[in-house]
């Protein structure tokens, strides 16, 4: 089926030409009360992106995703293999969250929040405003010749994204292997940690790449919340969007001239002055409708508002509004999908708050040696042997720990010195011990022991292990 005329423009996208070759996009430089605020909202979560994992809360990394060691800290708290249950419930969480969030108000996320758009708009962007200046500034020099000026200005351009780069990639780092061992790498010096300095360096070719070269291509091509846009999004979803009843009027679009009466002539309210389009970080026309690559940005409102304001019209031509918004002139309004997730979500965060209330800082497994039966000693005692593993979760060190059956007699000697030891902050100890009862406390071959674990004297987990003994004839 032919693609109508008004919908040409979704057989393509908009960053690649009919050569199907890269249509490079030069933005103007976003100004207005959005990109304000954007800025703000930006430097407040570089802010924080650079200074997560370096700080501390209980002696906790703020945010770790340690996936060598498998640890990993959320807000301060400390999840191991262990856990892995309640990080897969943080994860869905943040997934209904994104969801609830895309159904309501769009790609509200990518504009805002997304790293890929800060540190493209907010970080490099401005670093190439600053050198290579505005959009027309940009053109020129991408067309001139290689002289001097064309020269210094990009060997400028390439070596400051470089250093951000590697800055970011340092950050990244530091979220996977720890912010403490990053400054510790730092001061021995890269070459005595080639096994790190070498994916250090590869990040920071992959982030040179993504933000000097391939750039909006993610949030069109890659990334795979943006593919979510089609299923996600219906005619009652907020996103930015042209008022295209007030901006066509009965009779289209027309140019901005002096002293027309544009009501009279039945022209609508956009002056087709391409200035939304011109700014658009995609290379897109906002009054084509929602499209896949529009990453709600903001900078077409700042745009068409500062038109709007300079030809005396009311600001808004484009905003934030739905389709049935714009169609309807009606308020936005919850939707029963809408509520749906907001349900789902407030179980899972009770689910997620009921599960770490309940968590123990220390998990204890006692396990029976694989293979190994029970050993007969003199007459009446029968021992068995296990491997034991004790994870301290907490950020101090749990002294003096020792095991003891419940409502039994019977010893339990561990494989060292003392049968008391301590298990380090956020790391585990594990060893052998063995485990005696009297034969004529046994019920059976198969028996089944509580064990308790304490420190100081205080009972601070307990398990259930098997014991076997000879079988009873009788
Ligand atoms: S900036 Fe506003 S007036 Fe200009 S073309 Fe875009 S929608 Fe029309
Ligand atoms: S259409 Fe507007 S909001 Fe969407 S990416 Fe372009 S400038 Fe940003």
């Amino acid at each position: 089926m032919e693609t109508p005329a008004n919908e040409v423009f979704r057989d393509s996208i908009g960053t690649i030409n009919e050569e199907g070759k890269r249509n490079w996009i030069y933005p103007k430089k976003p100004s207005g009360w959005y990109y304000d605020k954007r800025k703000i909202v930006s430097y407040f979560l570089l802010a924080f992106l650079f200074a997560a994992p370096f700080v501390k809360i209980n002696g906790n990394q703020f945010l770790m995703f340690n996936v060598l060691d498998r640890r990993f800290n959320i807000f301060g708290f400390p999840f191991w293999p262990q856990d892995f249950h309640l990080f897969v419930i943080s994860m869905i969480i943040g997934v209904v969250f994104i969801t609830l969030f895309t159904v309501g108000f769009g790609r509200i996320f990518c504009g805002w929040i997304c790293p890929q758009t800060i540190f493209m708009e907010m970080v490099f962007r401005r670093i190439e405003y600053w050198i290579d200046g505005d959009r027309n500034k940009q053109m020129r020099l991408d067309r001139q010749k290689w002289d001097a000026e064309k020269i210094r200005k990009r060997l400028l351009k390439w070596f400051i994204f470089l250093v951000v780069s590697f800055l970011i990639a340092n950050v990244f780092l530091a979220y996977l292997i720890g912010g403490d061992k990053l400054l510790n790498y730092i001061k021995d010096g890269p070459f005595e940690h080639l096994g790190t300095l070498i994916p250090l360096l590869i990040f920071t070719a992959v982030f040179y790449f993504v933000f000097a070269w391939f750039r909006e291509q993610v949030c069109i091509i890659a990334c795979p919340y943006g593919r979510l846009q089609g299923v996600l999004l219906d005619n009652k979803s907020i996103v930015v969007a042209y008022d295209h009843k007030r901006g066509e009027g009965k009779n289209g679009r027309k140019k901005f001239r002096k002293n027309e009466d544009r009501v009279a002539l039945g022209h609508g309210d956009c002056i087709d002055c391409f200035q939304c389009v011109h700014v658009c970080p995609t290379g897109i026309d906002i009054r084509n409708g929602t499209q896949l690559e529009c990453v709600n940005c903001t900078a077409c409102i700042d745009e068409c508002d500062t038109i709007m304001e300079k030809i005396n019209l009311p600001k808004g031509l484009i905003r934030y509004a739905s389709e049935e918004n714009i169609e309807n002139k009606t308020p936005f309004k919850l939707t029963a999908r809408m509520k749906g997730y907001i349900a789902v979500l407030v179980i899972l965060i009770g689910v997620l708050a009921g599960m770490l209330t309940l968590r123990n800082d220390i998990e204890a497994r006692i396990l029976r040696l694989p293979g190994q039966s029970y050993e007969q000693k003199g007459e009446n005692i029968i021992s068995n042997v296990y491997t034991y593993k004790l994870v301290n979760k907490t950020s101090h060190d749990i002294e003096n720990v020792s095991f003891k059956i419940r409502d039994m007699d019977g010893e339990i000697k561990t494989v060292s010195a003392s049968n008391e030891f301590i298990v380090k902050a956020q790391e585990f100890a594990e060893g052998t011990l063995f485990i005696e009862l009297k034969k004529s406390d046994l019920s059976g071959d198969k028996n089944k022991l509580r064990i308790d674990i304490y420190s100081n004297n205080e009972l601070i987990e307990t398990t259930t292990v098997g014991f076997l003994g000879p079988r009873n004839y009788n």
